[in-house]
């Protein structure tokens, strides 16, 4: 069996075409959305991640804000800026990249965003209502794996749902996620015993543990759908002989750049799964997709303008 590969750019056009007709009829109503990124200091990864969700802004039309502040700012500077932000009735979404500097106090921080403008919903307040089934700001990564599932019909109810992570911002919004949609959920982690056991029961298995390639065919169960969100850069050739052991294109790539992206999957588990999300190209673009609908969402709610029957609003 060669699995169905699930295409993430291709989802991501079809959520940002139905974007642009929010956009559209917002913009009929006077409002352009805004996102404020905040980017403290000059971790490179970090600075890649931001350049790119304004990029995503400008590509459909959102108001963006890029704030740099310096290295050494304080937990008590970072606090003013968001404060700063809350107050303002032009911005409808904060986003604090992490990770932050060791000498700020993150958790502080992330409880210090206006819910209201929580669009990685990170904040207590909107994990509480995800936890209670009313969530409107909902982490963006596991809430795109949701939207590769249901834009693939993949059948999610009555499903077996294993999630290998349990981190608040992936592995245990995405069980949330599942079981809200009437999967039966199983989440395993770094102390479960036997993880190949509990893998090989999932008709639906999301690898969010950040370990390249863990996940190898003889743990998947024949069919299952199978979502990698896992990104890890490698550049040990030994690791990409290894991993790309039977993708020649792929190691010539790597041998090329001197690194490759490689998930959590192992890419032969493409033999043996029924449906399965490349990386890169599979879960990634979704993560963008839904922060800019998490904006949009957010200004929507905030300024009480109700959605229209698009698919957008069933987002
Ligand atoms: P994280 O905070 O490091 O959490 C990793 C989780 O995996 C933890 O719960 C850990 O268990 C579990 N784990 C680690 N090794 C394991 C093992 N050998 N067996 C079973 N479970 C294991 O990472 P994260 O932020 O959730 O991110 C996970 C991965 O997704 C990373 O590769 C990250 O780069 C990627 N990611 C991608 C996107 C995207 O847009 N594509 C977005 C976010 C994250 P313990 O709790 O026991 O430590």
């Amino acid at each position: 069996m060669t699995a169905r590969i699930l295409n993430g750019n291709a989802i991501r056009d079809e959520i940002y075409a139905e974007l642009e007709r929010d956009i559209a009829e917002l913009a009929a109503a006077g409002i352009r959305p805004e996102l404020a990124a905040v980017l403290v200091g000059d971790d490179p990864a970090s600075k890649i991640y931001v350049r790119s969700k304004i990029a995503a802004c400008e590509q459909l039309g959102l108001r963006s804000e890029h704030l740099t502040p310096r290295a050494n700012t304080t937990t008590a500077e970072l606090l003013a800026i968001v404060q700063e932000l809350n107050a303002r009735d032009d911005v409808d979404g904060i986003l604090v990249q992490l990770p932050l500097p060791p000498q700020i106090d993150s958790r502080k921080i992330l409880e210090a965003v206006d819910p209201a403008k929580d669009v990685d919903g990170f904040h207590p307040m909107n994990i509480g209502r995800l936890i209670e089934g009313q969530a409107s700001l909902v982490a963006c990564t596991p809430l795109g794996v949701m939207e590769i599932l249901r834009r693939s019909g993949i059948k999610v109810e009555g499903a077996n749902a294993v999630v290998v992570g349990r981190s608040n911002i992936v592995g245990k919004p995405m069980a949330l996620l599942l079981m809200h949609a009437n999967a039966t959920v199983t989440v395993c982690h770094s102390k479960t015993r036997d993880l190949r056991a509990f893998t090989r029961q999932a008709d639906i298995l999301i690898a969010a543990a950040g370990r390249p390639a863990m996940i190898a065919p003889e743990d998947v169960r024949p069919g299952a759908t199978v979502i990698d969100v896992g990104t890890t850069r490698i550049t040990d050739s030994h690791q990409a002989e290894k991993i790309f052991a039977h993708a020649p294109e792929r190691l010539e790539k790597f041998r090329e750049k001197g690194w490759a992206l490689v998930g959590d999957v192992h890419p032969d588990v493409a033999q043996v799964a029924g449906a399965m999300t490349p990386v890169p190209g599979g879960v990634g673009p979704l993560t963008i997709a839904m922060l800019m609908s998490n904006t949009v969402k957010a200004a929507r709610l905030r300024r009480k303008i109700r959605a229209s029957e698009t698919a957008a609003s069933r987002r």
